[in-house]
């Protein structure tokens, strides 16, 4: 599979950046918790992924914002939440289960379950 370094959500253009922490990941945040993160300025919308993890983490972190991002931009999907479960838990659990459907029928090859740094997935 190749990373992908950009993707069009509901006619909005995100670029994807891979980095190499966390820090780097939530630039707008005093956070060293989030492996992802997708924003939202006025003209630009960018997703980021710490690539120092396994490829299959990379890969279910790029569709978890990735629905994030239909979660914000589809009224209907966000209404559909419950809000006992919450946005977070509803897009991670939905996430995990594309992103290991897709790899264990073989729609999407990963090179390989190691981690990865952002040189290497340059390279991949
Ligand atoms: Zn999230």
């Amino acid at each position: 599979m190749n990373f992908p370094r950009k993707v069009i959500i509901r006619g909005y253009t995100h670029s994807i950046n891979y980095v190499a922490t966390n820090r780097e990941v939530a630039t707008d945040l005093d956070s060293n918790e989030l492996i992802g993160q997708v924003s939202y300025d006025d003209n630009e919308h960018h997703i980021r992924i710490n690539a120092n993890q396994k490829v299959i983490g990379i890969f279910d972190t790029l569709i978890h914002e990735i629905f994030h991002s239909l979660m914000q931009r589809n009224p209907l999907l966000r209404a559909s939440i419950k809000p006992e479960v919450g946005e977070e838990a509803f897009v991670d659990t939905l996430s995990c289960e594309l992103a290991y459907l897709l790899v264990s029928n073989g729609w999407v090859e990963l090179p390989e379950n190691v981690p990865v740094t952002e040189k290497r997935i340059n390279e991949v």
